[in-house]
């Protein structure tokens, strides 16, 4: 089976050139699939009926996605999905809506894509890494995410305004589906959201996020950084290997001026862990002089190993960072009671696929 879904708009002109079609038939079924949102070949009414079954007859299909469970949180502001790929194998995404503040303007809408299901680098705190690593994600499985919810959307009128690869897996584990996947999203004659709306957050693969800077992208980039020192970030994420603080800091500056895109840094808060003053003091001056961003993520508790620090701690922390002049925010909470932190609402529905976690000592 072939997804429409997976072809670059240049693909679709070869593919119906092929097919002894008009270029023009190119940009109807484009139009349909970005448009329309169509979960059959069927549904793409512009087309004759003998070229849709062409198409079909040539073995291409709409993989949509099957939404199995949606959680809503009490402010209705986060949504999660708990949607099965064309292969029954169950995933999340996650919209968080953001009211604007225009009396009658739209709500930010973010959604929160996984690109792989499960994930293999293991971060003790993290509800996916605790699954192991099941398969990578195609192209058209991240794509189908954000149709899925661009779907849910324009029946209220409304739009998807980010797209962040914040879900199930690590974004630059799966390198090419995902950079696909953005060219897809961003392409004026795909999904057609802007570059500069887009950011992969990777757990900080070097080598690719050297790659990402040469791909002549206006995305965004987040390093998971969670510690400032090597010995407990080993910790938090057992897979860094060879990867210090040091090379971390470094890669963000090279993706910095060769893109133009300052980095973000986030930093999971972990109680008892990684939130103490003389931490936050170490974070400042690792990151005071390069003018990148913190954002403080206060955990989502996953097991009963972590806990979410004070708010007062998360608040004295943001000070030490901010008083050193290293810019920082606190991720606004949202949907922690619906499990919205990845893999949390995969793991709630079918337990620990691998479970292979080791008591953790403090
Ligand atoms: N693999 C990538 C992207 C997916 S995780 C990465 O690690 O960056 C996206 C973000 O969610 C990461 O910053 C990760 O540290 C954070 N995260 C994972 N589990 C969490 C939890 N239980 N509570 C809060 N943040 C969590
Ligand atoms: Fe994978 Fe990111 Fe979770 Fe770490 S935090 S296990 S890299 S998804």
């Amino acid at each position: 089976m072939k997804d429409l879904y997976r072809l670059l708009p240049e693909e679709m002109e070869s593919l119906v050139i092929e097919l002894g079609q008009p270029r023009y038939r190119a940009d109807q079924i484009l139009y349909s699939l970005y448009y329309k949102f169509p979960e059959k070949i069927s549904e793409i009414k512009q087309l004759p009926a003998k070229f849709r079954d062409a198409l079909s007859d040539e073995g291409f299909t709409i993989g949509s996605t099957k939404e199995i469970q949606r959680i809503k949180s009490k402010d209705g502001e986060t949504t999660k999905l708990l949607l099965n790929l064309r292969d029954e194998t169950p995933i999340e995404s996650v919209l968080m809506q953001y009211p604007s503040k225009k009396l009658f303007g739209h709500p930010r809408s973010t959604i929160c894509v996984s690109t792989q299901v499960g994930c293999a680098m293991g971060c003790v705190f993290c509800a996916t890494g605790q699954m192991g690593f099941e398969r990578n994600m195609k192209a058209e499985e991240i794509v189908g995410q954000v149709i899925h919810f661009a779907k849910i959307l324009l029946e209220k009128g409304q739009h998807i305004t980010n797209i962040v690869f914040m879900g199930m897996g690590e974004p630059l584990a799966n390198y090419s589906e995902t950079i696909r996947a953005v060219k897809l999203l961003t392409h004026p004659r795909g999904f057609g959201i802007g570059q500069r709306n887009i950011t992969i957050s990777t757990i900080g693969i070097i080598s690719g996020i050297d790659k990402l800077a040469e791909e002549n992208l206006q995305i965004g980039l987040a390093i998971s950084l969670h510690a400032p020192n090597d010995k407990l970030r080993n910790w938090l994420v057992p897979t860094a290997g060879s990867s210090s603080v040091k090379d971390l800091i470094n890669a963000g500056k090279r993706f910095f001026l060769k893109t133009g895109r300052r980095v973000t840094f986030e930093y999971a808060l972990i109680e008892g862990i990684n939130d103490s003053p003389e931490i936050a003091t170490d974070l400042a001056s690792l990151l005071k002089d390069n003018g990148s961003h913190v954002n403080l993520i206060p955990l989502n508790p996953t097991t009963s190993d972590f806990s979410r620090p004070r708010r007062r701690n998360v608040l004295e922390f943001e000070r030490i960072l901010y008083n050193s002049g290293v810019n920082c925010t606190v991720r606004v909470e949202k949907g922690t009671e619906i499990s919205a932190a990845c893999g949390q609402l995969r793991t709630d529905v079918m337990g620990k696929s691998n479970n292979k976690r080791k008591k953790i000592k403090k």
